[in-house]
């Protein structure tokens, strides 16, 4: 090489470092990210954030200073007890929530504590402790304390924040809220979140509950700052931040409006009014059910701004405890109150078991309702033999009774409730009726779990054939009939809905039913414990990869398909755990979800890996790519090959997404913004859709334009086919980027309470306009 072209060389390079300094400085400085990330965030910027600390309005949070009394807690080098920090704090935090509006409670404003007298026992004490603060069904239970390290490394100092291990919603998303805040203020870098098993995380009945152990006081220098009121003060302030982000998700608040009683004679649907907060729409896909410790999918309908289950029909007699919660399109995720359900359906028959002329000396007869189930535990049946009168309890719907070996009485007269000693069977015939019979358009297979919702949105659910039994009264007005993975039918027309006889209803498979039977793996990443960011940095990851992969759950079950999660909370899982997670489930596909952390070395990875030569892996990281770089930006993401154990080693076709980085501007801000996670989570399932469709099918993408008066409508939530929320942009549009041609229904809603559920065609060329107007 001569010297001559070495220099041509260096000129080359100058050229060229010529025409991409001044890129560079256009695009403010940062190198790191491709441009579309400034184009979304300054969209985001544009619209306003949450309300700040008037969302802490009204809320009720319940303050627990840890210990008290005859309990010290920890001790400092210097003897400050940790029961007079924990009080100091909590008393400024009342402060700061009192002035804020909020309706806060603390469990004890002196040094005292809750034994019973004569007890010294940690168990009374926290058991009466719990008592008051589950007296406030609170939205917020925060304990406060203070660390104390035996090993008695005096220098060991840190953060933790723990939440209702049980609880990896609500009380996971306040640590990390509460973690973030106090990592900053404190200035401790060393922060995490855990799940706790304590005693009052376990017994609280708050939508979300965490420990705070804001650092150690076996640490003599934070001893020393902690008896000065001001550092207490930053404490306060940093739980009172952490609150406020927590609420300016716009955490929906729900109300039980049916049942009104407790006790049900028979299975009513559990309806709750759901309110959105500071005009945060509600995401119609998150609406949940917990029954006895289980989760449902509840329905939630944006016309009246309720949420549904039906319990099914032959649900055993029982008591059922109950709480429903449903999320903001921030991630704010409200629940009910939890409340005990008793079903008792009135008894209907008496059967008895064995034969009345038995010799063994007793006859069990068997107490059932109009179903045949058997009544409530404990229902009193009174039985006369020979003018003699006892009262029995049932059991499983069974009582024994003795009735002697020698003879048989001639004459036994059960009683339970208005049944008596009857055999006959009565079931009283509804003379106008139609059965509405939804089947699968593609199979013409009967699908069990459809939903008629009534003009008066009560929702009425199929038996296992599929079919809808309405009297006439409910069949006035519109019906829509509603199936999970079905583009609903609306039969808003007379004629359409018959006073009595069948009506036959196909339903379209939502994307051509493919996601039916479809097992997906979502692998959200945990941050590096070791590698490069702060604790804060590390938080938000953990959670915007969690968030991210909650979000898409959401979207694939309300599409047909199965999902595992292999992380649903902090807890320690190490990549065999997952890997072996992904496999044992049997996954069609598996996707990791990584919103990474730049180093100093290197700039953030931005891309979707595959392993070398799989083709569905490289097809399914393409598709992403090209869903993803809609709204990032063209080109934002590469293919790229990559040998990582999760690719290598999973069974099936798996990308990693290496998304949005962490750790500094815009990255930071936009992981952070649920509404970024929104868009992310539909960028990449309409991916998936389009994957499995593998374009073989009339797929199209669609924009919804929402005016009232004429004018574009900024930020109403519109939902189609009652499931997928987005919210319209500030030219009223909300664009779907995978919807099936034909036929779709659109719900949209908005914060005056008007609504819309109005019924549109799309075409397979797509891209056309729907513009509804809402008024
Ligand atoms: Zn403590």
């Amino acid at each position: 090489m001569n010297r001559g072209s070495t220099l041509k060389r260096i000129n080359l390079l100058s050229a060229a470092l010529a025409i991409i300094l001044p890129a560079i400085i256009l695009t403010g400085g940062c190198t790191r990210y491709p441009s579309g990330l400034e184009r979304v965030y300054s969209e985001l910027k544009e619209q306003p954030l949450g309300p700040g600390a008037s969302a802490l309005k009204g809320r009720i949070i319940v303050i627990d200073p840890g210990h008290g009394g005859y309990f010290d807690g920890a001790l400092g080098p210097d003897s400050l007890r940790e029961a007079d920090v924990n009080l100091g704090v909590a008393l400024y935090l009342w402060g700061l929530l009192k002035e804020a509006g909020a309706d806060v409670h603390l469990t004890r404003s002196t040094d005292r504590d809750f034994l019973p007298p004569g007890s010294t026992e940690l168990k009374d004490d926290l058991q009466n402790r719990m008592a008051i603060a589950d007296s406030f069904n609170a939205d917020v239970f925060l304990s406060i304390h203070h660390n104390s390290n035996l090993q008695l490394d005096r220098k060991k100092n840190g953060i933790e924040v723990y939440y209702k291990s049980s609880d990896t919603g609500a009380s996971l998303i306040l640590a990390g809220d509460v973690m973030k805040h106090l990592s900053k203020n404190l200035s401790i870098e060393k922060a995490a979140v855990k799940p706790g098993g304590y005693f009052v995380l376990r017994r609280s009945n708050a939508s979300a509950s965490i420990l705070g152990e804001a650092s150690y006081l076996s640490n003599p220098i934070v001893e020393k700052k902690l008896k000065l009121s001001n550092k207490q003060r930053l404490e306060a302030e940093s739980y009172f931040l952490g609150l406020i982000d927590y609420f300016s998700r716009g955490v929906p608040r729900l109300e039980r409006t049916a049942p009104e009683a407790d006790t049900v004679q028979s299975p009513e649907p559990l309806v709750f009014r759901v309110r959105e907060v500071d005009g945060i729409a509600v995401d119609a896909a998150s609406a949940k059910i917990r029954i006895a410790s289980k989760e449902y999918n509840a329905l939630y309908l944006t016309d009246s701004g309720e949420l549904y289950f039906d319990l099914p029909p032959f649900i055993p007699n029982g008591h059922y405890s109950i709480e429903a919660s449903v999320s903001s399109i921030l991630g704010g995720i409200g629940k009910s109150k939890r409340y005990d359900l008793t079903v008792a359906r009135p008894p209907a028959f008496i059967i008895p078991i064995n034969s009345p002329y038995t010799q063994s000396g007793s006859i069990r007869l068997k107490v059932l309702d109009a179903l045949g189930e058997p009544v409530l535990d404990g229902t009193a049946v009174s039985v006369s033999m020979n003018d003699k009168q006892s009262i029995f309890e049932t059991v499983k719907g069974i009582i024994s009774v003795e009735v002697g070996s020698e003879q048989p009485p001639a004459r036994l007269i059960v009683n339970a409730l208005n049944v008596t000693d009857t055999l006959d069977v009565n079931t009283v015939k509804n003379e106008k009726e139609i059965r509405i019979k939804a089947t699968n358009r593609s199979s013409g297979e009967a699908i069990p779990g459809t939903i008629a919702i009534t003009a008066d949105n009560i929702p009425i659910r199929s038996g296992s054939n599929g079919e809808i039994h309405l009297s006439g009264e409910e069949t006035s007005g519109r019906l829509i009939i509603y199936a999970k993975g079905y583009v609903p039918a609306l039969l808003d027309t007379p004629e359409n809905v018959p006073e009595r006889g069948d009506v036959l209803v196909s339903l379209q498979p939502l994307f051509d039913g493919v996601l039916f039977g479809k097992r997906i793996s979502i692998d959200p990443a945990s941050a590096d414990p070791v590698g490069d960011g702060t604790a804060e940095e590390k938080t938000s990851e953990d959670l915007a990869n969690l968030e991210l992969a909650n979000a898409l759950e959401g979207l694939l079950t309300a599409a047909g398909a199965s999902v595992r999660i292999t992380r649903r909370g902090a807890e320690p899982i190490s990549n065999e755990e997952r890997i072996f997670k992904v496999n044992s489930f049997k996954s069609t596909i598996a996707i990791r979800l990584d919103h990474v952390i730049p180093t100093n070395e290197q700039p953030a990875p931005f891309g979707i890996l595959h392993y070398p030569g799989s083709k569905n892996g490289m097809d399914l990281a393409r598709r992403i790519a090209g869903g993803l770089n809609r709204f990032y930006g063209k080109d934002a993401f590469r293919v790229n090959e990559s040998a990582r154990p999760f690719l290598l080693q999973t069974h099936c076709p798996a990308c990693e997404i290496l998304l949005a980085p962490i750790g500094s501007s815009p990255g930071k801000e936009l992981v952070s913004d649920n509404r970024f996670i929104r868009k992310e989570s539909f960028g990449i399932f309409e991916a998936i859709v389009r994957y499995f469709l593998n374009d073989s099918s009339d797929l199209a993408s669609c924009t919804i334009k929402i005016t009232k008066g004429g004018n574009p409508a900024a930020g109403v939530p519109v939902t189609i086919n009652l499931v997928f929320t987005k919210t319209t942009d500030k030219e009223g549009r909300a664009h779907f980027g995978a919807v099936d041609v034909g036929e779709i229904v659109i719900s949209i809603g908005d914060k005056e309470g008007r609504s819309k559920t109005v019924r549109r065609t799309v075409t397979p060329q797509g891209n056309k306009e729907i513009t509804i107007e809402l008024r």
